[in-house]
């Protein structure tokens, strides 16, 4: 078999593997049904000769490449220990069970058909990235469900490329941590991920789109919570006396600037989005997601709602407001901007792959964000999938294979840097590997 083949072989198999998460599930993982694939990749991994594999009780499954540099190699024992990352589990809210992965070979540039449901059709006109996939294999779901390229399509291109390192040892490489983990699509992906065990000097999520991306950016998050306290009385005698929670806190949010909400806003610009609202009359509350890129405009926006709080204490008297902020994750550009070669390396190795680099912004947070912000740098590279989360999901096979070839080629650019710059790289930068020990 070719390694497009066999890439494209692998990917199928896990594709049709139900590992849909769950939301709101207090289980770890959320569903039990991830340990399927996750279990398999053990089996998998450890055919590709990989050592130390293990899976743990949540579920993640590690392993290591051992370095194959030749002593007498000048960079040998200089190289820092890449990790790299992707999940196993698919998208909640779509269907994820019974894929039927569809290869559409030699595509020709026009709309994609699905075969099991006639009103799901990729057109070539919504999908400009299309346009330069003429001639290649692209692979879909029948319709009736999501692929599961987000992000199976990282994990086979990971255990593509540790079997390419196994079959030509030529392909220079130093210590590769691996890691598959669960649950990333609900948010909780690096709950239980312990960074020590993992013991990598920086790592790359492989989960990102299309060809020749890399993310070094997403949104820094807080979670607010509006509590309005009011004053219930009989509704028929309640003039002049009665505060209703109910009525002030609708009035509060509709004060809100309304064009600074997920669906007035698009690229760099952040938000304030109310994602739940329960009460009565006596207490009513808001759950709200502040989101942006930087520090200055998260700040700004919790003055917006602070300031709303106060100007509805003014108005309603009697009725009291309070607004609790809680950090949820930090955009991973500060802390990778200090070690601007991680991100450097990779956009070589796109490079090498043929494809050119372009450096994106995630308008969420991903795995890598809260490794990050733990001290593990964890940029995000491409997997070559488009449409995540739709049942118009599709991902080309070559792409993939560029993936696999990015991979390889990143190992190589830290083996020549670390021969070039000597032992001293592994003592630079963040300090993680005095942090972590
Ligand atoms: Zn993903």
């Amino acid at each position: 078999m070719t390694d497009r083949e066999s890439l494209l072989d692998r990917f199928v198999r896990y594709a049709r593997i139900d590992t849909q998460s769950a939301e709101g599930s207090t289980s770890y993982p959320s569903t039990a049904k991830q340990r399927d694939l996750l279990g398999s990749l053990v089996g998998d991994l450890r055919a590709a000769g990989l050592e130390d594999v293990a899976m743990d009780e949540w579920g993640y499954v590690m392993a290591t490449v051992p370095s194959n540099i030749p002593a007498d190699h000048p960079a040998h024992g200089a190289v820092p220990t890449i990790g790299l990352l992707a999940h196993v589990d698919t998208y909640f809210d779509v269907p994820g069970a019974n894929v039927k992965p569809t290869v559409h070979r030699d595509y020709d540039g026009g709309d994609l058909a699905l075969p099991g449901d006639a009103s799901v059709v990729i057109r070539a006109a919504d999908e400009p990235a299309l346009g330069s996939c003429r001639g290649m294999t692209i692979i879909t779901s029948d319709g009736t469900t999501l692929l599961g390229a987000d992000d199976k399509a990282g994990v086979a291109e990971i255990v593509e490329a540790v079997w390419r390192w196994k079959e030509d040892p030529l392909r220079l490489h130093g210590p590769v941590r691996v890691a598959f983990t669960p649950d990333e699509e609900v948010g909780r992906g690096t709950e239980h991920f312990d960074i020590g065990r993992f013991a990598a000097d920086v790592a790359y999520t492989v989960d990102g789109s299309g060809v020749g991306e890399i993310e070094d950016e997403t949104f820094s998050a807080d979670s607010a919570r509006v509590t309005v306290t009011g004053l219930d009385v009989h509704p028929g005698y309640a003039k002049d006396r009665m505060v209703n929670a109910v009525r002030v806190l609708s009035d509060l949010l509709m004060a809100l600037p309304q064009h600074r909400t997920p669906e007035a806003t698009d690229r760099r610009e952040g938000y304030l989005h109310p994602v739940s609202i329960t009460g009565n009359v006596s207490q009513a509350a808001a759950q709200l997601l502040v989101r942006s890129f930087t520090e200055d405009e998260l700040r700004q926006l919790e003055r917006l709602l602070t300031d709303a709080a106060s100007w509805a204490e003014r108005k309603y008297r009697g009725a009291s407001v309070k607004v609790e902020v809680k950090p949820s994750y930090r955009n991973m550009r500060e802390a990778i901007s200090r070690r601007p070669e991680v991100v450097e390396y990779a956009e070589e190795a796109v490079r090498r792959a043929g494809y050119v680099p372009r450096r994106g912004s995630v308008r969420g947070g991903t795995d890598g964000s809260r490794l990050s912000e733990r001290g593990l740098l964890t940029p995000n590279l491409f997997s070559g999938g488009m449409n995540f989360h739709s049942r118009k999901e599709w991902v080309p096979l070559e792409w993939m294979g560029a993936a696999v070839e990015t991979i390889l080629h990143l190992a190589e650019v830290w083996v020549e840097k670390s021969r070039d710059q000597g032992s001293g790289i592994r003592d630079r930068g963040s300090g993680i590997g005095d942090q972590r020990r």
